[in-house]
């Protein structure tokens, strides 16, 4: 579904139908973190382009709000998984390269 910024997220949904205007994010496990989510939050939200990056069957999201100082500049924090490798992916854009590994002119040599 298209957030209100106009990016596909598959998180995102929105029931609007006969007037209801009903919106959540079910990216965000916990009903405290469902409760503070506003759709504004989809604006700077770094999802829509790691799903667009990075399809990887084995990774898995999460997210979570962070809530600046005064509770300015709330934003979405993600991290992400692979149930393959049991690892954290440090760069969910790129994967964490074991499915899909660089070819070797991509690779640092030594020499
Ligand atoms: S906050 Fe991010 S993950 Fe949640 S619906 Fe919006 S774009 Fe998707």
């Amino acid at each position: 579904m298209r957030t209100p910024y106009g990016q596909e997220c598959q998180y995102f949904y929105g029931d609007y139908y006969r007037g209801k205007n009903h919106e959540e994010c079910r990216l965000l496990g916990s009903e405290v973190s469902l409760s503070k989510w506003t759709p504004k939050l989809c604006k700077n939200c770094p999802v829509p382009s790691i799903l667009q990056a990075n399809a990887c069957p084995n990774m898995i999201l999460e997210g979570k709000i962070k809530q600046g100082f005064l509770n300015l500049n709330k934003n979405m924090q993600v991290s992400a998984f692979c149930t393959q490798t049991k690892t954290i992916v440090r760069e969910p854009h790129v994967g964490c390269g074991s499915c899909h590994p660089f070819p070797d002119v991509f690779l640092k040599k030594d020499e």
